[in-house]
């Protein structure tokens, strides 16, 4: 699945640089380059601006709610895909439980509601708790340092939760704003922020990803006695 998903977005990068490499002396190879770089994050915010399109043609209410908690996952998927760009089974695993987290943020109404009726979650006086964007930099450091760099198959964690926490508040953040608990909220995030901080996200996570990577990581809590975790 993974082999398929690269393989096709390969062709799909091949396809959309094809009339770039028709024309070979009018593009020359940087921008040629700079084009499929360019394009998941262009596939990234179009599925956003679809899904925005759907729900707001959506009346029903709680068909109204499935789609705007799906669009979460949605989003955060195709993010991580952006993230990993797909080379191993492991990205695609990766990518499930990216929009796994996305989706689930929102149990957060239910709890507080002490409710399972939809009514009364969406209903709240105040933002549920998973909706303060102050998690992520509370919980991405400790999953770094206490889950990550001690458990090789779960090396992902960190930047997967904060892809889908932070792609699931700019999205809400559009309507509500982001909440950063205790100092509180800012106003609702404009069309165009929220989209532009969707896209930058993956961008900078890969980056972050890639930075820290190269570094070799002293393990804390080895019992072989190995002081190197590569
Ligand atoms: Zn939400």
């Amino acid at each position: 699945m993974a082999d398929f998903l690269h393989q096709t977005y390969n062709i799909f990068s091949s396809f959309a640089t094809y009339p770039f490499q028709l024309l070979p002396h009018c593009f020359p190879p940087t921008f040629k380059h700079f084009a499929v770089q360019i394009i998941p994050y262009g596939f990234l915010g179009s599925i956003c601006y679809i899904l925005d399109v759907i729900f707001l043609a959506i009346q029903h209410r709680i068909l109204r709610a499935l789609v705007d908690n799906m669009a979460h996952g949605v989003i955060a998927f195709v993010s991580w895909c952006v993230v990993s760009e797909v080379l191993t089974r492991k990205d695609l695993a990766d990518g499930v439980l990216s929009a796994f987290i996305a989706c689930a943020l929102d149990v957060d109404h239910f709890i507080a509601a002490r409710s399972f009726n939809l009514q009364n979650a969406l209903h709240l006086k105040n933002r549920p708790f998973l909706h303060s964007t102050t998690i992520v930099f509370i919980l991405v450091p400790i999953l770094q340092v206490w889950i990550a760099q001690n458990v090789s198959s779960l090396r992902s964690l960190p930047y997967v939760f904060a892809v889908s926490v932070i792609s699931h508040h700019l999205r809400d953040g559009h309507r509500r704003g982001l909440w950063f608990w205790p100092f509180g909220s800012t106003p609702p995030l404009p069309y165009w922020v929220y989209i532009t901080c969707t896209l930058v996200t993956p961008y900078f996570v890969k980056e972050i990803k890639r930075s820290i990577a190269k570094f070799n990581v002293i393990s804390i809590s080895r019992p072989t006695g190995t002081l190197m975790d590569v």
